[in-house]
């Protein structure tokens, strides 16, 4: 996917502050915080949205968790607590068409989320 933007960060043709790589999965910091921590955890496969998904995805998928909860533990919010959302399409406000979780902590969130 050449026009991807996140697509472009994985492969480092567009400059990210990344807290973790591996094989399959990316995160790195959002440019446009919503919370005091706000991390996008992305796998590496494009993939435009979650309505895309198909079994063959599970494990990277899992993985994306795997990585949000390390990361979670490493950045100290585990305990005090921390949101994932993935938004999907227009109604939910998806701006970049790669899956992504968005990791949010640092500040407490309201239920029903906006
Ligand atoms: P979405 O609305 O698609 O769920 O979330 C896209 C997220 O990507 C937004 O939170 C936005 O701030 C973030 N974002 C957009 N462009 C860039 C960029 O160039 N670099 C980084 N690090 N984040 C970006
Ligand atoms: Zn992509």
């Amino acid at each position: 996917m050449t026009d991807c933007l996140f697509c472009k960060i994985a492969a480092k043709e567009v400059p990210a502050r990344i807290v973790h790589e591996d094989d399959d999965t990316l995160a790195f910091e959002d440019i446009n915080p919503q919370a005091p921590k706000h991390l996008l955890v992305i796998p590496k496969k494009h993939i435009p949205t979650l309505n895309d998904v198909v079994p063959e995805d599970a494990p990277a998928l899992g993985h994306l968790f795997s990585t949000a909860a390390l990361l979670a533990k490493q950045g100290g919010f585990a305990e005090r607590g921390w949101r994932v959302v993935v938004n999907v399409n227009r109604d939910a406000h998806q701006l970049v068409f790669h899956v992504h979780l968005h990791v949010l902590a640092g500040r407490p969130f309201h239920w029903p989320p906006g």
